[in-house]
Parts: C-alpha cells; structure tokens; sequence
C-alpha cells in the first residue's frame, strides 16, 4: 500500500524478494502483530530504545515470519538487537535440548559485546546465552544447557570437529552471520569452507538463516542467492554496489 511505500521511503528502506511483510510503525506492534513476551517490550524500554531504527522496522518482521534475510544497514544502525529480538521470541523459553541459536561474529570482542546486549534483551525470559572462551569452559557449558551461542566461526569449526564434538547444534533453528562482509573478506582463513562445515552440522530441517553486514558485498549476495531459501534481502541508505 501507499503507507507502507511512504514508511519504508521515510527509513530509506530497500527491500528485494517475495512476500516481504510490512515494516514495524513502532515496538509496540511487536504486542499486537506478533504477540512476542511483554518481557522483550520492557527490556527494549529499559534500553531506552523508543522507536525502531530503520534496519529494525523491515529486518525483525523478515525474521519473525521464519524468513532468511541478508541485511545491510550502516555501522551503529542497531543491527544488533535486529536479529536478537527475533530470536527470543522464537526461542521462547529455556529447553534443555542443547543450542537453538547460534550466532557468528569475525572477533571475540565483537562476540562478547552480542552476549552483552543478548543478555540484556532476554531479562526475564530464562533464556540462556554464552560464549565459548576457552577448550577447558567449552568442554564444561556443553554439558550445561544453553539456548544460545555466540561464537567466532573459527573456534566453533574446531568444537565440531573434536572427536566427539564439544558442542551440539544439531537443534538449531537461528544461524546469524554478523559483520558477513568482514568474514567474506579475502585472508580470513577460509571462512565459505568453515560455514559450510558449520552448515552441515547444523542439520535441524526448522533452520533459518540471516546476514547481517555494515557494507554491500558482491560475494555476500551471491553466496546468499545461491545457499540461502527465498532470501528476502534488505538495504537500509544507499545500496553502495
Ligand atoms: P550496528 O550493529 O548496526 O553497528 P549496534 O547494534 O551495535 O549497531 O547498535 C548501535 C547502538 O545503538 C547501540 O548502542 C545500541 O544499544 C543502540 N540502539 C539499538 N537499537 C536502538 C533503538 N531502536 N533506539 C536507540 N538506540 C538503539
Ligand atoms: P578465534 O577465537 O577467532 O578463533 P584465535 O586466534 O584464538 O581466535 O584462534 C584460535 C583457533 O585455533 C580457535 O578458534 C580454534 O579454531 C583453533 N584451536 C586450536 N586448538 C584449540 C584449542 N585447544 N582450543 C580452542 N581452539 C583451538
Ligand atoms: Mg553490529
């Protein structure tokens, strides 16, 4: 329609693929469209978050319908909580059956600032997130129940390759790429081979999948387009090709 040409005009909203539901007018459609825990509503008001930012409005109603999406929107646009409000309210609520969603970031630092905004997004809900440090705390959190894990590709690639592996993700329904353009790069030790070492073990038929980047990247969009199911893809600014 008219209003929701206007919204994504106003946010400067690109969007590409079928079946693309409608942008969010606020959070608080999140209660009344999608009926998520009234939980996420009061953590994203203690954030102080009061409108959704652009890559919000059209990535988190992609994700709440189970699509996959590849999303660009510029650095310090809340790609974060995008695809971590989605995830909680699929997740629901603590299951014992091992991680349901795991999400990829090219550093360690930039894996612990997630866990951080994870944890603060999942108040109330006993959702449980984690990193994995070290061989030694892997080793003890795999046996532990955790609902999420927020990891970089090269250190879960050698949790699943361990013999027997260190970590399960056999039940995973949620896989995120973040910063998939700085992973795609050139150098970084063969990240296509590790995602799809990550891809095959992630054997759940209810797993979707999601890009999240900063910048456009030729190579990104192609392996989207090839690997990803009716990807609906998603630019916020000026699609910088
Ligand atoms: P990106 O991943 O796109 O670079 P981040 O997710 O790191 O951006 O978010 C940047 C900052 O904006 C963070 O401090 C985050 O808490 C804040 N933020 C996220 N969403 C909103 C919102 N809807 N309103 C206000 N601030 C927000
Ligand atoms: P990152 O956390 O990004 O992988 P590192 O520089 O610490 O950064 O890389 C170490 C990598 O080496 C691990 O990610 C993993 O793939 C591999 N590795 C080799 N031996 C071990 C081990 N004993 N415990 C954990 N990782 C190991
Ligand atoms: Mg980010």
């Amino acid at each position: 329609t008219e209003e929701i040409r206007q919204l994504r005009n106003k946010h400067h909203i690109h969007v590409l693929g079928t079946d693309i539901p409608d942008p969010l007018g606020s959070f608080e459609e999140l209660l009344t469209h999608y009926k998520v825990q009234p939980e996420l509503l009061r953590n994203i008001d203690s954030q102080g978050y009061k409108e959704p930012t652009g890559i919000q409005r059209q990535a988190i109603p992609v994700m709440l319908n189970e699509r996959d999406i590849m999303a660009c929107a510029p650095t310090g646009s809340g790609k974060t909580a995008a695809f971590i409000l989605p995830i909680l309210h699929h997740l629901r609520k603590a299951e014992n059956c091992g991680f349901r969603a795991v999400v990829l970031a090219p550093t360690r630092e930039l894996a612990r600032q997630i866990l951080l905004e994870f944890r603060k997004l999942s108040k109330g809900t006993g959702l449980r997130s984690c990193f994995i440090e070290k061989e030694a705390t892997a080793l003890k959190k795999a046996k532990q129940n955790f609902d999420i894990l927020v990891t970089t590709p090269n250190r879960l690639v050698y949790l699943l390759q361990t013999e027997p592996p260190l970590v399960c993700v056999k039940d995973v329904e949620w896989l995120i790429v973040d910063e998939s353009d700085k992973l795609f790069e050139a150098g970084k030790r063969g990240f296509r081979d590790q995602l799809g070492a990550i891809y095959t073990a992630c054997s759940s038929p209810k797993l979707h999948r999601a890009m999240f980047s900063a910048t456009f990247a030729q190579d990104v969009e192609e392996w989207c387009r090839l690997n990803l199911d009716n990807v609906v893809q998603v630019y916020v600014g000026a699609k910088n090709t």
